[in-house]
């Protein structure tokens, strides 16, 4: 199969590259480096990777047409960037998805898009599930601009699969994690891994109290291939996360722990990081339920193996 990965240089897409090589696929890439790096690819070898824009047309349909399938993971990322660049976070998510759906349409090559957990908002229930009512926050509050972003997104895809019986399926992606994500924009687990093995405080936000479900990105790899290729699911949305949540507070003390560092926990207002007015989602859990029906999506990896093999990754390219 020949597969083109837009966002094929990120930290998902690029476990996701590899993963296709492995397997044998012919993989093509489309990323404009804005949060990926060259480097999670290049060891990667027999791929074409070109460094450019979902936005600009003509390249995503010139590679549209090349491949038999097309993953479309490129968006911006990271609650850093959503707040410093709202225009490019809502353009490129919005603008990109757009494109790339056109295109794969006039191809009429089989889509999956990746979506978010942050679409359910505030979250109505305990566990999110696929199909629950979603409250946001103020227009005025520009996290959520993100939100409505990929909920756009959805929007659209499902529209081309309504209108157009384009089989299209979306990934809503709870908190995936793993060697190679960074936390330059914001990330919490490798933010913590690094201040912890440099024994430098550990930047809770708030009181700590928010919970987070983490997912390991070798679990969520496949899941995403599984769901493309099952083409009677075209045209629905599934959850892919963990069930086993904790506090952003219990997950620094975890991470001091089995770093066995001499960091210690600094507390700091949203507001000094991210500007007044900023609103964090304080819990978020997936419902499981429908995609385990669908593929017997379980993820396996538990939060101490993912923190280990973060820490191991991390601690390589620290120097010293
Ligand atoms: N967070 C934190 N310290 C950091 C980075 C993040 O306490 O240095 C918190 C953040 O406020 C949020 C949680 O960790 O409550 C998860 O943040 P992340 O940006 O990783 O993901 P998201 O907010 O999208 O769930």
């Amino acid at each position: 199969m020949r597969a083109l990965v837009t966002g094929g240089a990120g930290f998902i897409g690029s476990h996701l590259c590899e993963a296709l090589v492995t397997r044998g696929d012919e993989v093509f890439v489309l990323d404009d480096l804005s949060t990926g790096a060259f480097e999670n690819i290049e060891h990667l070898g027999e791929i074409t990777a070109v460094i450019d824009s979902t936005l600009n047309q003509p390249i995503v349909r010139d590679l549209v047409r090349e491949v038999d399938v097309v993953f479309h993971l490129a968006a911006t990322v990271g609650v850093q960037l959503v707040v410093e660049k709202p225009i490019s976070t809502i353009v490129n998510n919005i603008r990109g998805t757009e494109t790339v759906l056109e295109e794969a349409c006039r191809y009429r090559r089989p889509l999956l898009i990746t979506s978010s957990s942050e679409v359910y908002g505030k979250g109505v229930n305990d566990l999110f599930q696929e199909d629950d009512d979603r409250v946001m926050g103020s227009l005025k509050r520009t996290r959520w601009g993100y939100a409505a972003s990929k909920a756009m997104d959805e929007f659209l895809a499902l529209a081309y699969w309504l209108e157009k019986r384009h089989p299209v399926v979306i990934a809503r992606l709870f908190n995936t994690v793993g060697p190679r994500q960074t936390g330059r924009y914001g990330m919490v687990i490798p933010r913590f891994v690094t201040q912890a093995l440099r024994n430098e405080p550990l930047t809770v936000h708030g009181d700590g109290s928010q919970t987070r479900c983490f997912t390991y990105v070798a679990d969520v790899v496949p899941a995403l291939i599984q769901l493309l290729e099952r083409r009677d699911l075209a045209g629905d949305i599934f959850n892919l996360g963990s069930r086993e949540c904790i506090t952003i507070e219990e997950l620094a003390r975890r991470i001091i722990e089995r770093t066995d560092s001499d960091s210690t926990i600094y507390y700091v207002p949203y507001e000094q990081v991210y500007g007044p007015g900023y609103e964090d989602m304080l819990h978020r859990a997936p419902d499981l339920t429908k995609v385990n029906a669908a593929i017997g999506f379980e993820p396996r990896t538990s939060l101490d193996e993912m923190l280990d093999e973060i820490i191991g990754n991390i601690r390589r390219k620290l120097p010293g």
